[in-house]
């Protein structure tokens, strides 16, 4: 769906994008993570040929960028910041404005169309109030629903929380969601770890213009080979595991071995009561923090 090759962009002496090689495959919901500055805009530009590579390359639906934007661009719906749109005229004016440049179809379907995607996200009721009037949640929501308008198999959404409040968070997650299910690939940017944890089916981690990290959720979630267990009962636990227990937290022991069932089997046996006992699995956090290599600078947590 996305592929890029050593993708670079310098301005001036600012290297800005450094060698970024993105996989985005049909059926992802790729989580695009970075601080801010790290590059993030400057690439997804990139990739919608709206600024010129300094070098490397951009395939987009299997087409080279910029080159072959006017085949493919119909076929991807993009939300890049800060959606445009002409605040004296209504949410629904801005959309057939939109809509009446090359999507086809007669006046009543594209009227159809509009209904259903201001439907979809969430802003039916206030489609016709002028957008100066709109808050910037629905703004956002505005310029996802001009992204859905051509039903797009590829949708491209640039930090698509920005601005908004919790609940309207999850009601772009939802939707976001729900489109996946029905086939559509998602690439998304986003400074906020949470986001991408709770939605992503894959991550790539920019750091100062560099791709340090690229996997799906699962693997980078993969269970450590290390089992985690809360015991009230952790200095009876640290002589009998003889060596095993890597680290202790208070109650909470980190054990060198990945059967948990053994190892609870083992401490019950021994009258050692167990609260909690699992495989450990390191946070997204975790696994971001560790690629980034400067904890101090809190990279994408929030
Ligand atoms: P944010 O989340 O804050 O938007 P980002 O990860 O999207 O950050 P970019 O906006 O791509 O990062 O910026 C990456 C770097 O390139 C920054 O140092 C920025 O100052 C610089 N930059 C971006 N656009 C330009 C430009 N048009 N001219 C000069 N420098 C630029």
């Amino acid at each position: 769906m996305i592929t890029t090759t050593q993708l670079t962009k310098r301005y001036g002496g600012i290297l800005a994008v450094d060698g970024v090689s993105l996989d985005v495959q049909p059926g992802d919901i790729y989580g695009f993570l970075g601080a801010n500055g790290s590059g993030k805009t400057t690439t997804v530009r990139m990739v919608l040929g709206l600024v010129l590579a300094t070098s490397g390359s951009v395939d987009l639906l299997g087409r080279r960028m910029p080159r072959a934007g006017r085949a493919v661009l119909p076929r991807v719906g993009a939300l890049v910041e800060g959606p445009a749109a002409y605040g004296h005229l209504s949410g629904r004016a801005n959309l057939a404005l939109l809509d009446s440049s090359g999507t086809g179809g007669t006046r009543r379907s594209r009227s159809t169309r509009i209904d259903a995607v201001l439907e979809q996200v969430g802003l039916a009721a206030v489609g016709r109030r002028p957008v100066k009037a709109y808050s910037l949640g629905m703004r956002q929501r505005l310029g996802l629903a001009a992204a859905l308008l051509r039903q797009p198999e590829l949708l491209v959404l640039d930090e698509p929380t920005n601005g908004l409040d919790p609940q309207g968070i999850r009601e772009i997650r939802e939707l976001i969601q729900g489109l996946h299910r029905r086939g559509t690939t998602v690439f998304l940017s986003s400074h906020l770890l949470a986001e991408v944890e709770q939605l992503c089916t894959r991550v790539g981690v920019l750091d100062r213009g560099r791709l340090v990290l690229q996997d799906s959720l699962a693997s980078l979630q993969r269970p450590t080979g290390r089992t985690v267990v809360h015991t009230p009962d952790h200095e009876r636990a640290h002589v009998l595991l003889d060596g095993r227990v890597e680290h202790r937290e208070g109650e909470r022991l980190i054990v060198r071995g990945a059967d948990p069932a053994a190892l609870n089997a083992l401490l019950v046996a021994d009258g050692v009561r167990v609260r909690e006992l699992g495989p450990e699995r390191r946070t997204l956090e975790q696994v971001v923090l560790a690629a980034t290599e400067h904890p101090d600078h809190q990279v994408g947590v929030s």
